[in-house]
């Protein structure tokens, strides 16, 4: 990933969960990144990707059927998805496609997405995400780019999720010294990281909230604070407050 020789295809094989989920959000990153080392994981591509905002990257997975997830990935879907894929991007100069579950497609649904991944229109760009490569169709398979998330891990972005997700550990934590220690080491953090660290903040807040991470022992009220601590975090960046001033407020104001 440290060079610009990107395929439009991908088998990303890791067992389903956050790790997967992530792994996903930056190879996205990475395939809609402008910098000559994508990705950078401080531009607007690679922010919104890694936070799961970007209107470029579109998810297909199982659809609901009353209450229950249905079992398969449907054909129609993948119709649904590479008829979109035909369309320009809106921000990005590619659209990337993550199938969460690709090995929950059914045949008839891979076959249509092998025709897609014969003849991709320039600008899409697909991540088959699966736990192994057994349920996909050998023409599937030998159409993508086989990575998995250590792969990803080690030569993927700058660890600003680790370094929120550190930070959101000290927290839980409830030691201060912890909290100013891991705050002093972010210090030296650009503006335009320490914005991405906040934002990575909020995304991972927004993800204990709702289940999709672990919760590191952060009681709601406390994930409320911290949300409104990386606002505030945020706002001081617009108005011209350095990160080493913003780190150290947040060494005080973290366990208030
Ligand atoms: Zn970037």
């Amino acid at each position: 990933m440290t060079e610009k020789r990107l395929s439009h295809a991908y088998m990303l094989l890791a067992p389903e969960g956050p790790a997967r989920d992530e792994a996903a959000r930056r190879l996205a990153a990475a395939l809609l990144c402008p910098a000559a080392e994508p990705p950078c994981g401080i531009c607007r591509d690679c922010r919104k990707a890694l936070t799961g905002v970007h209107p470029d990257v579109i998810h297909v997975g199982r659809e609901r059927s009353d209450k229950d997830l249905r079992r398969e990935i449907l054909v129609g879907q993948v119709r649904a998805m590479t008829a979109d894929a035909v369309l320009a991007p809106n921000e990005a100069a590619r659209k990337v496609y993550i199938i969460d579950e690709a090995d929950r497609m059914n045949d008839r649904a891979q076959n249509a997405l092998l025709k897609a991944l014969e003849d991709p229109p320039g600008h899409a760009c697909f991540i088959l995400c699966a736990a192994s490569a057994d349920a996909l169709l050998p023409t599937v398979r030998s159409r993508c780019v086989r990575t998995g998330e250590e792969t990803l891990r080690r030569d993927g972005a700058p660890a600003l999720t680790d370094l929120a997700r550190a930070y959101l550990e000290a927290a839980a934590s409830g030691d201060m010294t912890q909290v100013a220690l891991c705050c002093m080491s972010r210090a030296k953090l650009s503006r335009e990281e320490t914005e991405a660290f906040a934002r990575e903040v909020k995304a991972a807040v927004c993800d204990i909230l709702c289940g999709r991470l672990e919760d590191p022992g952060l009681d709601r009220e406390r994930l409320f604070r911290l949300d409104a601590l990386m606002d505030k975090t945020q706002d001081y960046l617009r108005h011209n407050v350095q990160p080493k001033q913003i780190f150290g407020l947040l060494a005080v104001e973290t366990l208030r």
